[in-house]
């Protein structure tokens, strides 16, 4: 989100737009539900269909995009590539956070159901867990319990390790430190993607 605001591009999340999917009952919302609570991943095609048509809409054709949560399995990976063909991702973000971190920064987490605001244990909102935004309630979401993060951490490992073999071959993988204050990873982010613009004198492919 702080990504696609310094660059002013369109933030497409698959997080985001899945829970918009299930807090609106569609479908594939529905189907999502189910899965989500489990903590398992959802299916590569019905991930990739919303992203493809996601990525078909006019702001994200004019302007490229951040693209959020996804591919999360080399199956997706070659999916994307081949939605965007004839062009290609300019780049992969790996953020590497240590396991004890992850679980523990996951287990604090706290959203608001109505507009999805971040929030967690060390900084609540200002009245009694009801969202400074909106005024919705604040909750820890299921897959955020304990049990869902140790079987999704079990999957990422199994699932998603190999992505990062995949962008490495070719060439389009940058990993940065994901521990610290959000800011400060933005930063580390963005400074990775100036200096490999550099190399590539001044342009994107
Ligand atoms: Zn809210």
């Amino acid at each position: 989100m702080r990504l696609s605001h310094h660059y002013v591009v369109p933030h497409v999340s698959t997080g985001d737009m899945l829970r918009a999917a299930v807090k609106q009952g569609t479908p594939l919302g529905r189907k999502a539900k189910v899965q989500i609570e489990r903590g398992e991943l959802l299916g590569d095609d019905l991930i990739m269909d919303m992203v493809a048509a996601r990525l078909r809409e006019s702001d994200v054709r004019a302007r490229g995009f951040v693209l959020d949560g996804c591919p999360r399995t080399v199956q997706q990976a070659e999916r994307l590539s081949s939605i965007l063909n004839p062009v290609d991702l300019d780049l992969a973000i790996d953020i590497v956070v240590p396991t004890h971190q992850v679980l523990r920064r996951l287990a604090a987490r706290r959203v608001c159901v109505d507009c999805g605001a971040n929030y967690s244990i060390s900084s609540p909102p200002l009245i009694n867990w009801t969202c400074d935004v909106c005024g919705g309630e604040v909750i820890q979401r299921e897959d955020d319990k304990e049990e869902a993060i140790t079987r999704r951490l079990e999957l990422y490992e199994r699932q998603t390790a190999p992505l990062i073999d995949w962008y490495q071959a070719r060439q389009q993988l940058e990993s940065v430190s994901g521990t610290g204050a959000p800011d400060a990873v933005t930063r580390r982010i963005i400074k990775v993607i100036e200096e490999r613009r550099d190399r590539k004198g001044g342009r994107w492919t």
